[in-house]
């Protein structure tokens, strides 16, 4: 049984949702080419597609917005934020961006020419996917290195964002220290369900790529949700005060990206941090100015630095962080208590339901994680995303479909917006669909775009189950 931990704040400002009808929803579903991108917000009643920029601020975070210099060069929120920094993390340069990805487009680029290979590789536990695109856009290759213990979502495992430091090993060591460009630890892996990496594994992972004097990147979206899972779950940490897990956590880096649309409590803005390397921090500092903004504002306003400041320290607070990962459990053990199965245990910021087991007569090519995310909008209005097939995608290559090693729907929790009563409607709903999951149907497409399908795919349901074989 999941101890309820009530809300440690109260509501100050409300904003009005709206339920639909049935009817309502099965025509919003259809208009939107049964795509749950494609809905308008004012039809969904509880949204779960993403965490990323749809948290609440709180109070002092709002106040802070008042405080905003907007002047163009050297805004007191730019030092805020750089001594907040210097002070959670322990690195020397901040350059802020408008959000994560600018972060790593200002970046990877500059890691990858001072590498200077002609074959260069980033190795990562697991690429985000913006992230996976700026490594390729800047002319390198992404190699995932995931333990295997995160693919089985039966199998309770504390550490299912580790990385498999046997494969970083081997792969370092096939192809050559001097083709990889760096490593990336990704804290929480967001990919395999927002799980943690252990403190152990990701000193390994830094020691062993520092060894071959490959740089270590932190991407750090998630940076408290993980510092929170060391606490709870590795002994040696169980008394060490959460800032203290933090900077040892950022010790095993030389850098970090940060999207701070996730822990650090804003809705929008970004940063790239550097431990002590001037001449790096110099180099993307040009780019910050090309690509995002003066190297004081990186295309925020200073009242959106002045929220990052205190959200990052927010972020922190160990009563937000129990109640907040507690939220996402409970929403997990009610799913499981029904028999709905999802990957165990739950992570920092989603459920992800197992849709393949959920919906074992739905083929891969017939997208059953979107097939289930369509059949729990119109059970509830209740919006969530597919992790599987459709956003994989086709092979460039033959344009076959690719084999996707899961089909998971994610429940994705925004911070400090919804409470455990919406948890409740939410999992009513879907042990509701899975009452009736043999009814479910697959899905085909009645338009699919050439890139990045997922977001603007039209689709319908297939008249019959039935799969060509290739
Ligand atoms: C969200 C996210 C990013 C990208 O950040 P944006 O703010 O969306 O640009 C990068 N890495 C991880 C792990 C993320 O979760």
């Amino acid at each position: 049984m999941t101890r309820r931990i009530p809300e440690p704040f109260r509501i100050k400002m409300v904003e009005p949702i709206r339920q639909t009808t049935a009817a309502e929803r099965a025509r919003a579903l259809d208009a939107a080419g049964w795509n749950p991108f494609l809905l308008d917000a004012a039809d969904v009643y509880i949204d779960l597609l993403t965490d990323s920029g749809t948290g609440a601020m709180s109070d002092r975070q709002w106040a802070g917005l008042m405080l905003g210099d907007e002047a163009y060069a050297g805004g007191r929120n730019f030092h805020h934020l750089c001594e907040t920094v210097a002070e959670l993390f322990g690195y020397a340069h901040t350059i802020p961006t408008h959000q994560g990805r600018g972060a790593e487009q200002i970046l990877f680029p500059e890691l990858v020419r001072r590498c200077g290979s002609a074959q260069p590789v980033f190795v990562s536990n697991y690429h985000f996917d913006t992230t996976k695109a700026h490594v390729e856009l800047a002319g390198a290759r992404a190699i995932n290195l995931l333990h295997p213990d995160a693919l089985d979502t039966a199998r309770a495992a504390d550490w299912k964002g580790n990385i498999d430091l046997d494969a970083l090993r081997g792969t370092i060591d096939t192809l050559g220290a001097a083709n990889v460009v760096a490593l990336i630890m990704t804290v929480t892996c967001n990919s395999a369900g927002g799980q943690p990496v252990s403190m152990d594994n990701l000193r390994a992972a830094s020691a062993l790529a520092r060894s071959r004097g490959i740089p270590v990147v932190l991407d750090a979206a998630r940076y408290a949700e993980n510092a929170w899972f060391i606490k709870q779950r590795d002994p040696a940490y169980a008394d060490a005060p959460l800032p203290a897990i933090v900077r040892a956590m950022f010790a095993c880096g030389d850098m970090f990206t940060m999207s701070a649309k996730k822990d650090a409590l804003v809705n929008i803005g970004g940063i790239c941090a550097l431990r002590d390397d001037a001449d790096l921090a110099r180099a993307v500092q040009v780019r910050c100015i090309a690509q995002e903004g003066f190297v004081s504002y990186g295309g925020l306003a200073g009242r959106d630095l002045e929220a990052m400041a205190i959200g990052l320290r927010e972020g922190l607070d160990e009563d937000y962080l129990r109640w907040r990962v507690a939220q996402v459990a409970y929403l997990g053990q009610r799913l499981a208590d029904a028999g709905v199965p999802i990957q165990t245990p739950t992570g920092g910021h989603a459920v992800f339901v197992d849709a393949a087991r959920m919906l074992p007569h739905i083929a891969p090519e017939r997208f059953p994680a979107h097939a289930l995310a369509c059949a729990l909008y119109l059970e509830g209005g209740v919006r969530a995303v597919e992790i599987g097939s459709l956003l994989l995608g086709r092979d460039p290559r033959t344009g076959r479909q690719e084999r996707s090693p899961f089909e998971l729907l994610r429940l994705t929790i925004p911070r400090r917006v919804y409470t455990n009563d919406h948890m409740d409607y939410v999992a009513d709903c879907l042990i509701a669909v899975q009452r009736r999951a043999a009814d479910v149907r697959g899905l085909e497409f009645s338009y699919e775009p050439p890139l990045l399908r997922h977001f603007t795919a039209r689709l319908r349901p297939v008249e019959s189950e039935a799969v060509e074989s290739a």
